[in-house]
């Protein structure tokens, strides 16, 4: 690997050095020698004209291809940022957009947030030069309350659209009705006479030109979207596949967290240099294997303890996600674990091995009892091909499918889009807040069922977002519409004014936002429950939350006054994390939502009272605000579900996993082989009914 590195050579001061000066120069030559190899650098004036000539276009190209970093950039020296308008492209994931504008920021080498940068929920990284603006498709669903008709943007583009999720489903839908308003605003202008003339109308002009949408999407089936876009034009660029071999194994493994991890080590053993990407369903799962590998590794011979994990997933914070980008040192091979997010997404240069146990963790949406889970299910045969073709990408290389053959031709074609597995309040609300009133009738791509946005519009209004006509209510729907949050948890904060516990319920919005703060690694499992006791509040879960996270700030007060420097303070957290079986990660992620969520709240005028130690208050609020997740204890000692009827377990993680509690509310339902429900706490079965009457009064 000849790649040079950069990160050196960042330091301004140490520019005089000539070396350094040598080695920009050389990592300077590098990148545009990778630009100009890339498969979409030969189209680049083909496209160009293309999205001059048309106001819709699709694009499909096989991941790796340079459809991401590169079409932007092409479109912003093709002056599309006339008038100091900016190119938007969201993306399904956080991740994706943070690592994909910092590559693109380097690439035209300059500073990100400058003429490139990136905005994701909890984290801006923009200012007023950005002109190529990589983002959320959920972050431009919420730019466009403040902003209806998208006018700062003369360019979105809608990426990994074949992902299909409930945001990107909801933005293609918005997008058209924006673009058509657009147009007619940008006609109405131009049929002014004085156009030209009148600086006021110029101004305007420039508000309301047209805006131009480009879909790009690395499935070959273009034709749903073009449909969907009245019979727009789609263009596909080629791109460059090796072959790769696709081995099965013979039986299903029962284990396939233990097979991956065998199979990382035939092939670090057995196999000729390549780095492997490995594929999981989750965080905790990730750090799992990661612990295994890193025993493992210990136990072999020195010369073959050349292996290195890095783990990407949509939480890790961004230093560590660019982590999977950097070649292995000399001499090492790198094994990345990732999510699906490594798929399409993100495309990592160096893989030769893929691992692939065929799942992925999805949302599961029942309309009929209106709850919403995690389940971790087969891929489809899309997501399988795009997993396997990772390994293709600089030369012929492996796929190991953890599964046997046959059970490849029984997976479905392409994923379920998610708006038809999901619960869509949140869809629901925003597009009230956007004024579009008559959620049947909105125009989406692929129909979510009648049943399923029924079923959200009356959590919304029970939620009291709603009134009773289905209106947007003031100003609790409003309120609720500006907090970036799930509209139960906007609502607990909402409630929390009242009930003045702002501040506790402000912790465990944050920690609930976040994948496990607990580390529960199985070989230590007794350990980690002891270290976790002097947290533990009998009352449950969401309280021993808000011990860990004041708990950790005290700590981090205390480093801050006997040694002020930033890394020595992280490293004080870290070790406490460690000692405490704490989820390092995991906490740093809370608390940056933790700050994010503060500014919204000052900004809404809510002021952070606590409850003190009047816990019992809190538990009240929390009542008040997670009614539709409480459970009652069955003679067996599982829980029924009030609102759905289902019967639930408590997860062996909670602190109530032994002791018993008559009456619960909870944060989230677990499928496996059973109901699990997590984050829960004790409740008193009687203020059910005292409050959340809107419910339980008409319940009982
Ligand atoms: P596409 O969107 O078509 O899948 P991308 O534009 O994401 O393609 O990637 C093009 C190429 O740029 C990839 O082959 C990859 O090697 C390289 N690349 C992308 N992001 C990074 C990064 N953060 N670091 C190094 N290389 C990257
Ligand atoms: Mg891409």
């Amino acid at each position: 690997r000849d790649r040079p590195a950069n990160g050196d050579c960042k330091n301004q001061d140490r520019l005089a050095n000539g070396d350094c000066k040598n080695q920009l120069l050389a990592r300077r030559q590098f990148i545009l020698q990778h630009r100009k190899s890339l498969p979409i650098a030969s189209v680049e004036k083909r496209l160009v004209e293309e999205v001059r000539n048309n106001d819709t276009l699709i694009i499909v190209g096989e991941t790796g291809s340079g459809k991401t970093t590169q079409l932007p950039q092409f479109l912003y020296n093709a002056g599309f940022c006339y008038d100091e308008k900016v190119i938007g492209i969201t993306q399904p994931r956080r991740v994706a957009a943070v690592t994909v504008a910092k590559r693109v920021a380097e690439e035209c080498n300059v500073k990100l947030g400058e003429k490139v940068g990136y905005s994701i929920r909890f984290d801006d990284m923009t200012s007023n030069s950005t002109r190529i603006k990589y983002m959320t498709d959920g972050l431009l669903l919420r730019e466009a309350l403040l902003d209806p008709f998208l006018s700062r943007y003369s360019i979105v583009i809608v990426d990994e659209a074949h992902e299909r999720t409930v945001h990107t489903d909801v933005l293609l839908g918005l997008l058209k009705k924006v673009q058509l308003a657009r147009s007619k605003q940008h006609n109405i202008i131009k049929e002014n006479a004085n156009y030209r003339e009148n600086s006021r109308s110029l101004s305007q002009g420039a508000k309301y030109t047209s805006l131009k949408l480009i879909i790009m999407s690395a499935s070959l089936d273009a034709k749903c979207f073009s449909e969907y876009f009245g019979g727009a034009k789609a263009v596909h660029v080629q791109g460059r596949q090796y072959p790769v071999d696709v081995l099965y194994t013979y039986q299903p493994e029962p284990d396939y967290l233990d097979a991956t991890l065998i199979t990382i080590f035939q092939i670090h053993l057995e196999e000729g240099s390549g780095d492997i990407l490995a594929f999981l369903t989750g965080q905790e799962e990730i750090e799992s294997v990661e612990r295994l590998v890193h025993e493992r590794i210990r136990q072999l011979p020195e010369r073959n303890q050349n292996l290195l994990t890095v783990p990407i997933y949509a939480s890790l914070p961004s230093e560590q996600q660019m982590n999977a980008f950097k070649p292995a040192p000399s001499g090492f091979r790198k094994v990345i674990l990732a999510t699906n997010i490594a798929e399409t997404s993100v495309t990592i240069p160096g893989i030769k091995y893929v691992i692939d146990p065929g799942l992925v963790k999805a949302r599961s949406y029942n309309p009929v009892t209106g709850t919403e889970s995690l389940i971790i299910i087969p891929v489809s045969k899309a997501q399988a091909l795009q997993r396997s073709g990772r390994a293709g990408r600089e030369g012929a290389g492996k796929c190991f499918r953890l599964y046997p053959e046959n059970e490849f031709h029984k997976l479905i074609d392409s994923t379920v889009p998610e708006i038809k597995r999901c619960n869509l309040a949140n869809v629901v609300l925003q597009l009230k807040t956007l004024g579009i009133d008559d959620i049947i009738g909105f125009d989406f791509m692929e129909k979510p069922s009648r049943m399923a946005i029924v079923k959200s519009l009356e959590q919304l209004f029970l939620l009291g977002a709603l009134s009773d006509d289905y209106k947007l209510s003031n100003p609790v729907g409003h309120q609720m519409a500006r907090l970036p949050l799930d509209p139960m948890y906007s609502k607990a904060l909402i409630l929390a004014v009242e009930f003045k516990c702002l501040e506790e319920m402000l912790i465990v919005v944050a920690m609930l936002s976040v994948e496990s703060i607990f580390y529960f690694p199985r070989e230590k499992m007794e350990e980690a429950r002891t270290a976790r006791k002097s947290f533990s509040s009998p009352e449950g879960d969401h309280i021993t939350l808000v011990k860990v996270y004041r708990t950790s700030a005290e700590c981090l007060e205390k480093s801050k006054i006997t040694n002020g420097k930033e890394k020595s303070i992280e490293k004080k957290l870290n070790k406490w994390c460690r000692e405490n079986y704490i989820n390092y990660r995991s906490l740093r992620h809370a608390r940056d939502i933790h700050s994010q969520i503060e500014g919204h709240i000052q900004q809404m005028g809510f002021s952070l009272s606590s409850c003190g130690d009047d816990m019992q208050q809190f538990r009240r609020c929390l009542t008040a605000s997670f009614f539709l997740n409480a459970g009652m204890k069955q003679p067996d000692g599982s829980y029924r579900a009030l609102a759905s009827g289902q019967t639930v377990q408590v997860h062996p993680s909670s602190v109530l996993f032994r002791t018993k509690a008559d009456c619960i509310i909870f944060n989230e339902l677990v499928r496996t082989n059973q109901n699990y429900v997590r984050n829960v706490t004790r409740i008193d079965p009687l203020w059910l009914p005292e409050l959340a009457p809107q419910y339980y009064a008409a319940h009982s």
